[in-house]
């Protein structure tokens, strides 16, 4: 083993800095994370997860308190534009005796990957960021905004789509591109019929997720060519407008959109690292280096994989410039279908392109996110 004892800094506390500390702890290496915001906050709506995803989480020893706090279920059922069922797609399940997929509130999950990341010997520390990373070739010096300085085998950055590591490391690499969509959530209560995820076809791309047994949240995707802002006083009346012609199920529950806090409204971006994923001892994890829109719903699916192989490898090269590589090489093609289908719904969606087949999209999707890590 390379680093046995390695020190590693990991820079975001989300969903892929969490797995990393996750794993990289289970494989005996040192852990610190450092996560900006002071308060890590999370929003408040839900996430899909799928039979990887459960494989993965599986794999990093958490799988139940990750089932416990979510919805699981083992279908997906598509809808026509005006409401009438087309399709149960069964979901293959990649974990004998568990479920396929799971509903889990953003908020859910990160206390259960905080909590176990913290148990398993993570040091984390909030509201600190690095303000510079000095990689001498032995070694990285990181100096933190709060003062203080640390040095490191190996440093992660696993801070988002807008990524300071990233734009410290590669400059040049592309910024986030913005689609031409966005999408809008609000949760419900759960109406005891929702116990898979509901998939509506056509134009707005519109689903239903449970969460829990009370709770579960509606996705909506539109176009929104000008990319404008709305302001929070808005955001109720302009998703119910949204939603203006849906088929009878989601109108019903469109009426019932009126609390302006609880809609989360985000411009969909996406980001695709094509060049290498790291330089000298600084490596890139999840939306820092392939930032997918949601139609597959897997972007924090990859972002998990992505920690289980860079630990495995870091844990077995003899360097880590050469883990790096073997990490991207088993990756990249993994990531960048995922991103790259992903847009093509999109595309389709926005009339850019041929209109993608979802059922058929998705059984694509769940054939190849099979296929071991
Ligand atoms: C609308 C929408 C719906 C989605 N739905 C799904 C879904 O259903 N299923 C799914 O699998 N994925 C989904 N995703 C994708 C998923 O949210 C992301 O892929 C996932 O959150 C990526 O995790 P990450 O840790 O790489 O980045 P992030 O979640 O962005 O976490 C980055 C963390 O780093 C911190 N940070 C940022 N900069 C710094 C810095 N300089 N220093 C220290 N800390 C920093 C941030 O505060 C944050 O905590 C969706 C995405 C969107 C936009």
């Amino acid at each position: 083993m390379l680093m046995e004892n390695g020190t590693i800094l990991i820079v975001g506390g989300g969903i892929g800095g969490l797995t990393a500390a996750i794993a990289l702890r289970k494989r005996g290496f040192a852990v610190d994370l450092v996560e900006r915001d002071p308060t890590w906050s999370v929003y408040g709506v839900g996430i899909i997860q799928q039979a990887n995803v459960l494989r993965a989480v599986d794999a990093l020893g958490i799988l139940q308190d990750y089932i416990g706090a979510g919805f699981p279920f083992d279908s997906v059922d598509i809808y026509l534009p005006n409401g009438r069922h087309a399709a149960t797609i069964p979901s293959h399940k990649l974990v004998d005796g568990q479920p396929a997929n799971l509903g889990i509130g953003r908020r859910a999950l990160h206390d259960v990957l905080g909590k176990r990341a913290i148990e398993a010997g993570t040091t984390i520390r909030l509201g600190v960021t690095p303000e510079r990373l000095d990689d001498d070739g032995a070694g990285v010096t990181a100096y933190f905004s709060d003062g203080t300085n640390a040095r490191y085998d190996v440093v992660i950055g696993a801070d988002g789509v807008y990524s300071q590591t990233r734009a410290a490391l590669f400059p040049d690499a592309p910024a986030p591109l913005f689609t031409g969509q966005g999408v809008w959530r609000y949760n419900f209560p759960r109406p005891a019929e929702v116990t898979s995820l509901h998939a509506f076809q056509g134009p707005l791309g519109i689903g239903l997720v449970p969460l829990s047994d009370d709770l579960m949240y509606m996705f909506v995707t539109t176009p929104e060519p000008d990319n404008r802002r709305y302001e929070r006083s808005e955001l109720a009346s302009a998703m119910r407008d949204k939603l203006s012609g849906a088929p009878p199920e989601i109108a019903a529950l469109a009426a019932q959109i009126t609390d302006d806090d609880g809609v989360v409204y985000r411009p969909l971006e996406w980001l695709l690292v094509e060049g290498p994923w790291h330089k000298g001892r600084v490596v890139l994890l999840g939306d820092a280096v392939h930032a997918t829109t949601p139609h597959l719903g897997q972007g924090a699916g990859m972002a998990i994989e992505d920690s289980l192989v860079l630990a495995e490898e870091l844990s077995r090269a003899a360097d880590p410039e050469t883990a790096f590589a073997a990490y991207r090489a088993r990756r990249f093609d993994r990531c960048a279908y995922i991103v790259r289908a992903s847009i093509a719904i999109c595309d389709g969606q926005l009339g850019r392109g041929p209109m993608v087949d979802q059922a058929a999209a998705t059984f694509e999707m769940f054939q190849l996110t099979a296929q071991p890590i």
